[in-house]
């Protein structure tokens, strides 16, 4: 087994065909996190991380020069990328190379590129057009509390599971919450993202006070935004243990539902802690995400 990179810059900087070049690069310099501390990371939790990376059209947040530096976002291949990652023609767009990885030298290989934050599409490539989860992401206005968010996380499940839906939350690593629901791919994206906005909609006309389902900035304040936007075809959102380009270095994280409290922020886990979490952890809160998948539900009245 490598040895932890969260220990230091003695691990020898190479995986499988994955050269990193320049190991001790500091992505996070307040939390002195190294590309090869994030590439370690990601060695240690790959066996998580792999269902919600490998097989699925990428978009990338890199930061060739840390989190302080400048960031590209990224949704297709470019000049010089690595053969551990690979690319998909879109079908529906000829123009369009995805960026898709397939196994742990593709991911080290997307830390080589500096890719600090990896953000599927909700499908595989086996089936571009048939989404394999709802993603409901809660993204808090201004003077929002974390208990609100909370809350709001709660809301989203009653309203999935009355659907017949499982229903699993993770930490964004940013300011939210991401209410996830593992879908067995059959519906189209057109049907999925209407389900979404049936319930991001349903939540707003149902409690204005707290909710808004539509992204104008200026009616956010107070409130929480119920971003269903994920869940059209080509739309992203940040993968299940993925870094954050952001301060501290944070991670998403899956939480089981009696974590949400305020011992908790979003950004609580990080790639310094995470892999003490999950080595600690009885059960994977997330151990069932797969095998609960359920098929979007048919006439649901929309
Ligand atoms: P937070 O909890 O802070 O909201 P988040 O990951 O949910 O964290 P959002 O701003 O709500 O962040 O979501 C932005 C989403 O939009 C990302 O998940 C990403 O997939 C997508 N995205 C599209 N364009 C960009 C971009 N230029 N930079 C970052 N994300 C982008
Ligand atoms: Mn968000
Ligand atoms: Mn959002």
């Amino acid at each position: 087994k490598r040895e932890s990179a969260l220990s230091g810059g003695t691990a020898k900087p190479e995986v499988g065909k994955v050269k990193l070049t320049h190991p001790d690069r500091i992505y996070w310099p307040d939390a002195g996190v190294t590309k090869e501390g994030l590439a370690d990371y990601y060695a240690e939790v790959w066996p998580k991380i792999a269902p919600f990376v490998a097989g699925r059209p990428l978009a990338l947040l890199r930061a060739p020069e840390g989190i302080d530096g400048q960031t590209f976002f990224q949704k297709h291949g470019w000049k010089g990328m690595s053969k551990e990652i690979k690319l998909l023609q879109d079908p529906s767009d000829p123009t369009d190379e995805l960026i898709v990885i397939e196994d742990l030298d593709g991911l080290l290989a997307l830390v080589q590129s500096a890719a600090l934050e990896i953000h599927p599409w909700g499908v595989t490539t086996k089936n571009l057009e048939k989404p394999d989860m709802i993603i409901m992401d809660l993204d808090p206005g201004e003077g929002v509390s974390w208990a609100q968010i909370i809350n709001a996380a709660y809301e989203v499940r009653r309203r999935l599971e009355a659907a017949g839906l499982p229903v699993f939350v993770k930490t964004s690593g940013g300011k939210g919450l991401h209410v996830v629901t593992p879908l067995k791919p059959s519906a189209g994206w057109e049907a999925v993202k209407a389900f979404a906005k049936g319930i991001a909609d349903d939540m707003a006309e149902d409690e204005p006070d707290r909710y808004v389902s539509t992204i104008t900035k200026s009616k956010r304040k107070g409130k929480i935004l119920v971003d269903y936007l994920r869940n059209g075809r080509g739309a992203t959102a940040v993968a299940a243990y993925s870094s954050r380009a952001r301060k501290g270095a944070p991670v998403s994280m899956p939480l089981d539902w009696d974590e949400l409290s305020g011992a908790i922020g979003p950004a609580y886990f990080t790639v310094l802690n995470a892999t003490q979490r999950l080595a600690a952890l009885a059960n994977d809160p997330w151990e069932t995400f797969r095998s609960s998948e359920k098929p979007l539900p048919k006439n649901t009245g929309r």
